[in-house]
């Protein structure tokens, strides 16, 4: 994952992966991007004591596919900001205007999204995609629910029986330990998740660097869980090996 595509502000808006084809990069549409300053911003641009990041504006732009027969559109919005810099020794400051996209329709995905996940995890994952610049805190509940319907998927156990042989429902926490017995080595990467989840659902809002993080693990249990990765280069190797080195295809 790099990072660089996902950050809170841009000079000019990266390109991204087309969320329809997967192939094709953005790029964007004439007049781009289309900015206004507010009424009241030009008002306060008048006082002696204003800053440039005192401004308000919006931007909107219009990206499209550049693979001809997909030719997707994505719409993104937001503000454009004063940034201030410094150079390496602080000594001169200098500020720069950038975007920061608060809604990108339909969404980039952040993580590749595999042909072989369940339908019910897709849709989390999309809303995950198009909720991480509008609301971050949402953003992590959905990879939270995510991560419950992983465990659907896997038909992971949803009650115990208890001594007394009473049924007991199994929390999220719970489920993910009965998981780890059916796939071992992902439990504290979806342990992560459901605390980045619940912290985000109960505080409103959540730290950009964690939430990243927990693409970037999401990334790496699903080669393994949904596409097993690691077991379809072990079989390549294998099979090399077999035939000494040449290709049978
Ligand atoms: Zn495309």
């Amino acid at each position: 994952m790099n990072r660089d595509l996902w950050s809170y502000s841009f000079n000019k808006l990266p390109r991204w992966t087309c969320p329809h084809c997967q192939q094709g990069l953005l790029h964007s549409l004439g007049n781009y991007p289309h900015v206004e300053e507010t009424e009241y911003s030009k008002e306060d641009q008048k006082l002696a004591e204003s800053e440039p990041d005192w401004t308000m504006e919006r931007f909107v732009a219009l990206l499209k596919c550049d693979v001809a027969h997909c030719g997707e559109v994505v719409a993104v919005g937001g503000n454009r900001v004063a940034e201030l810099f410094q150079d390496f020794e602080g000594r001169e400051q200098h500020w720069e205007s950038a975007l920061v996209p608060l809604f990108v329709r339909p969404a980039p995905h952040i993580i590749p999204v595999s042909k072989n996940l369940s339908p019910a995890c897709n849709k989390q994952l999309g809303k995950a995609f198009e909720l991480y610049w509008l609301d971050k805190a949402s953003c992590a509940n959905r990879l939270r629910i995510f991560v419950e319907r992983l465990m659907d998927h896997f038909e992971a156990p949803t009650t115990k029986l208890t001594k007394k042989d009473k049924v007991h429902l199994l929390n999220l926490s719970e489920r993910i330990e009965e998981f780890d017995k059916m796939k071992p080595g992902h439990k504290d990467a979806l342990d992560a998740l459901r605390h980045v989840g619940n912290y985000g659902s109960h505080e409103g809002q959540i730290d950009t660097a964690a939430l990243l993080d927990c693409f970037e693990l999401l990334e790496d249990a699903l080669d393994e869980l949904i596409d097993e990765k690691k077991a379809m280069l072990a079989a390549k190797a294998q099979k090399l090996i077999q035939n000494k080195g040449k290709n049978t295809w």
